[in-house]
């Protein structure tokens, strides 16, 4: 709790001051110190200032400036007011602190640094957790918290996106600059790769101007010890003034010295702790100073980011710092004062003054690495390079990359097939077995036909969806994922994107949900929210039952070229909207392709396998949630309302005499079905497809569930006639449901119509409106309904 939310006549006892420069040094020169007991007196009628009395004597804070203290009240234990003699009073307070003391102290970490760095797997190894770690830059693009605890510490670690700074060019950026400022993290672990030094440290400098509490992570260090290169890491450190810790976050060597050194600094008795300024020349310098004096004086001006660190970004013209700013006394002085700065400077260098300052910067840190690095016996990275100049080779790359796209689907679909065949020999006899062990009656149809029905009909899919995420995540970790991004680049260009697109597009294979939220890490805002628009038109996993199934049923002598014409179909729809959409909505913007290229990396099989599994979990999940659901929905509405049951002579006299079996008592989903399908009869659909077809709209798995419902056999018919032959059967009017035609033009439908749900909301969420998301509802099915339309007249005239 800070002391801002003490209540007036309450007491509390200080835990620990937050804030910088000035302000710091200010209270805990006032008497501020850890252990020391406070009491909130009266509030001002603005509430703002708050007076307290601290040692007898009475000080005023804004609430603000409250906020940074944090403190643990004493009336927790609710004696205070009782107690009466200074004596006792003074027990109470050494009770609260003791009991501060010995409750295990929580330490709020944030884990900062570019892109591929290998924070996400520090954080797994420290807080124990399974988060996505990927060889190339944008894994991680939420923040993900957890916990451990070391040495009697509770440890809150969060992992936060990749940056190459704290400017507010990307929402990245901005997202972990927000986090600096809102959450306050009592420690920062500044994670660098070490092979990559140079440009790693241009954000610690940023995190030195910002003035927190840091720790170095000194990453991938056996890659350093690899290459031969020596690093005097000590001296580096006291150079800087920020510790530095040497970690392997593959294998967890030099974590625990990690975490010791976090504590060190939490308690504020780390030596090499020092403030040092990353001093830039002395023209800017002079400025900074000028701006510095401007921000200093004006006590409104806000605690959490240092005064340097304001001044700098003043200089930058950093829209958010400005904000921040605008709202204090000093602003319009302060605005003036850093434009005719700005003037000074540009005359005298002719050069704009980020670009000076970031170029001072690395001239800082070269200078720091000239005297702390021996690159004399330095191994140049041989493997990558070799690698590199096939996969990216001019005529070896293209074939290359097609050959590995089609050894993933192959083995998705071909290896995918004998696990499959085993599941469904088990769905099957589960069914069996339930159908003989349970009476006859609704209980017996439901778990028979809806819930086994329907959840077997999609679980017969997983070690397809398994192999299919195991060679995405492998394209991941080993680092060949941004080499497809590099050599689609131009492709991509010719659509109006960006080689980044890529990655989200290939995820969206797997899953379209985390394959749109992987497209944060494209900076332009009108490339990313076309590369999300076109995303559901990449075909998620969640399509593939229903393409194995009716593939399987009508197409299984061109098995492999309707499935490859599924997904091409697919792109198509993709390269045309994205055309579209470029050419009628959003202008040109031209952001350059500026992308890392990781070095390979041998994948652990450990964290490749895990990375398969969550996901093979989240469709396990979907399983028992959405899935279950939405069948057993469709099997009520299917078997409701309960339908003349007809004796065995009546049924034996109906077939005698060759008439239909009374058909005046539709069920619900009967009537659902036959009121929606004039709309879709021109695609050659029955009532039964489009009831499929409607029910597939929470989330695409349902469809064949939902065929699995409504095609369980009649009483009279062979238990065990599986799926396929009762699509081919012949139906009440003599005619099948479904023939080549109306199956091809079932599953194109199925491909390209509004995206499940999940992926509707993360569109949504996004793009930031909901208008996004209702567009690719009705855009996604209307062309399905076009498309669909085309498939089946050109199935018929063939
Ligand atoms: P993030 O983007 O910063 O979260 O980085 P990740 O944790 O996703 O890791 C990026 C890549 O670096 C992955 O392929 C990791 O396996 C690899 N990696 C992470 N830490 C180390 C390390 O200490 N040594 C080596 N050799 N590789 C590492
Ligand atoms: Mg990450």
């Amino acid at each position: 709790m800070t002391l801002d939310e003490l209540k007036t006549g309450q007491s509390a006892i200080i835990v620990k001051i937050h804030g910088y420069g000035a302000f710091r040094k200010r209270v805990i020169e006032m008497g501020f110190t850890k252990g020391r007991k406070i009491t909130a007196v009266l509030s001002a009628p603005l509430r703002d200032p708050v007076k307290y009395t601290l040692m007898g004597y009475e000080v005023s804070l804004r609430r603000s400036e409250a906020q940074l203290i944090e403190i643990i009240p004493i009336n927790a234990h609710g004696t205070q007011e009782k107690i009466g003699s200074g004596e006792a009073r003074a027990t109470v307070e050494k009770g609260a602190m003791n009991e501060y003391e010995g409750r295990t102290h929580t330490i709020n970490v944030a884990l900062i640094g570019n892109p591929n760095c290998g924070k996400t797997s520090l954080f797994n190894l420290a807080a124990g957790a399974t988060e996505h770690v990927g060889n190339y830059s944008g894994v991680t693009v939420d923040s993900k918290a957890g916990r451990c605890t070391y040495r009697n510490y509770n440890f809150n670690i969060v992992d936060l996106p990749g940056t190459y700074s704290l400017s507010t060019y990307s929402p990245e950026e901005l997202y972990v600059r927000r986090y600096l400022k809102n959450e306050r993290p009592d420690v920062v672990i500044n994670v660098v790769d070490s092979s990559n030094l140079e440009r790693n440290l241009f954000l610690t400098t940023e995190l030195i101007d910002m003035d927190r509490p840091m720790v170095i992570a000194l990453n991938m260090y056996d890659e350093l010890e690899r290459s031969n290169i020596k690093l005097d890491y000590e001296t580096l450190g006291a150079m800087i003034g920020v510790p530095i810790v040497p970690t392997v976050s593959r294998n967890g060597k030099g974590v625990n010295d990690l975490l010791d050194a976090v504590i060190s600094i939490f308690e504020e008795c780390h030596t090499a702790v020092r403030h040092v300024h990353v001093t830039l020349s002395s023209d800017i310098e002079k400025s900074i100073d000028r701006l510095n004096e401007i921000i200093k004086s004006d006590d409104s001006v806000d605690k959490h980011f240092s005064h340097r660190y304001l001044a700098i970004k003043m200089l930058e013209k950093d829209k958010e710092v400005e904000e921040i700013l605008s709202d204090t006394a000093c602003y319009p002085r302060l605005r003036d004062v850093r434009d005719h700065e700005l003037k000074r400077l540009e005359a005298l260098h002719e050069d704009d003054v980020s670009a000076m300052i970031a170029s001072e910067k690395y001239g800082f840190i070269a200078g720091a690495l000239a005297e702390t690095m021996d690159r004399r016996n330095f191994n140049e990275r041989v493997t990558t390079q070799v690698i590199d100049s096939l996969v990216t080779n001019r005529y070896v790359g293209f074939p290359l990359f097609i050959f590995l796209m089609f050894i993933m689907f192959w083995a998705t679909f071909s290896l995918g097939q004998y696990p499959q065949d085993w599941i469904e020999a088990g769905v099957t006899a589960l069914g069996d077995l339930v159908r003989h062990i349970v009476p006859q009656g609704a209980l017996r149809d439901l778990l028979a036909d809806g819930i086994i029905g329907g959840v077997g009909g999609v679980i017969v899919f997983l070690p397809n969806i398994l192999i299919l995420y195991f060679f995405i995540s492998l394209m991941e970790d080993t680092g060949y994922m941004s080499r497809a991004a590099f050599i689609m680049d131009s492709v991509m260009h010719k659509i109006g994107l960006h080689g980044k697109s890529f990655i989200p597009l290939v995820m969206g294979f797997g899953c379209n949900v985390p394959a749109i939220i992987a497209s944060r890490s494209i900076e332009s805002r009108s490339s990313r929210i076309i590369t999300i628009l076109i995303n559901p038109f990449m075909s998620c996993s969640a399509r593939l039952p229903v393409y194995v199934l009716m593939i399987g049923t009508f197409f299984s002598a061109h098995a492999a070229l309707v499935f490859i014409g599924l997904y091409l179909l697919g792109i198509v729809m993709a390269v045309i909207t994205a055309r579209m959409l470029r050419r009628l909505w959003f202008k040109k913007d031209e952001t350059p392709f500026v992308m890392e290229l990781p070095p390979y990396r041998m994948p652990t099989m450990k964290s490749t396998l895990m990375h398969m599994w969550a996901k093979g979990y989240e469709y396990l999940k979907k399983m028992g949630g959405i899935i279950l659901v939405g069948s057993i929905v469709v099997w009520a509405l299917n078997y409701f309302p309960l339908k003349h049951q007809m004796t065995e002579e009546e049924r034996i006299e109906h077939i005698a005499e060759e008439t239909a079996q009374p058909d005046n008592q539709d069920s619900y989903l009967e009537m659902l079905g036959k009121s929606i399908n004039p709309v879709m009869e021109p695609l050659g659909f029955t009532w039964r497809a489009t009831v499929a077809a409607v029910a597939g709209l929470p989330a695409k798995e349902i469809v064949v569930s939902t065929l699995g419902v409504l095609y369980t056999g009649e009483e009279n018919e062979e238990i065990t006639e599986t799926l396929e032959h009762r699509l081919t059967a012949p139906g009440i009017n003599g005619k099948p449901d479904f023939t080549p035609a109306s199956a091809l033009s079932f599953i194109v439908f199925i491909l390209l119509y509004s995206p499940c749900f999940a992926t509707v909301i993360a569109i949504v969420r996004e793009t930031g409106t909901w208008r996004y998301g209702a567009f690719s509802v009705l855009y996604n099915t209307a062309v399905a309904w076009l498309v669909a339309w085309c498939v089946y007249h050109l199935a018929l005239l063939l």
